[in-house]
């Protein structure tokens, strides 16, 4: 089995619920749209918050649209800035994360829990994945070229038809391999 796929590196970021982005901006606020991303109905915003960790402090931008829970997904190096110890997650898995303080225009919001590091993950169409051979939650092996060429092993595959076929990785990740734009990838395995 050998596909390409394209790579897309992940900033530190936030999603919010509906309740905390009314206390960070103001009741009622909209996102803004600056940019779809390439997941459907993503988008990057101008907004922007500082989250507070106990060791220090950082910006983060938010990524629309709200969503049922408050989530903060930094790079091992970022969390380790901030003094959080966080757990390698899959979106959504938030139970035992760190919380952390996130402080907006309008007011400061304190999660119970919320800060991962993003698991590398594959998000892959039912057409894509019927015609790699893959199966939703199946890790695979990602190689990547270049000088510091590897292979990026346990890339968790997620299935969806509201999903683009696209690898997210953060920038310890990027940078690990020396990558930068939105490079290809190869799955192997
Ligand atoms: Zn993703």
């Amino acid at each position: 089995m050998s596909h390409k796929v394209t790579i897309e590196g992940s900033g530190k970021h936030c999603h919010v619920t509906r309740e905390t982005l009314d206390v960070l901006f103001g009741k009622g606020f909209e996102l803004e749209v600056k940019k779809m991303l390439s997941q459907p109905g993503q988008f990057a915003t101008p907004q922007k918050v500082t989250v507070v960790g106990p060791k220090g402090k950082t910006t983060l931008s938010i990524i629309g649209p709200c969503r049922k829970a408050d989530q903060i997904e930094l790079s091992l190096t970022d969390a380790r800035a901030l003094g959080l110890d966080c757990p390698i997650r899959e979106s959504g898995d938030l139970a035992g994360s760190p919380g952390v303080t996130l402080i907006g225009d309008a007011g400061e919001v304190t999660t119970k829990e919320g800060a991962i590091i993003a698991k590398r993950h594959l998000h892959i169409t039912p057409e894509d994945a019927a015609s790699f051979g893959i199966k939703d939650k199946q890790n695979i092996k990602l190689r990547v070229g270049g000088e510091r060429g590897l292979i990026f092993d346990e890339v968790v595959a997620r299935v969806s038809p509201d999903y683009a076929t696209y690898v997210h990785i953060d920038y310890d990740e990027m940078n690990a391999a020396a990558l930068s734009g939105t490079p290809e990838g190869e799955i192997i395995g």
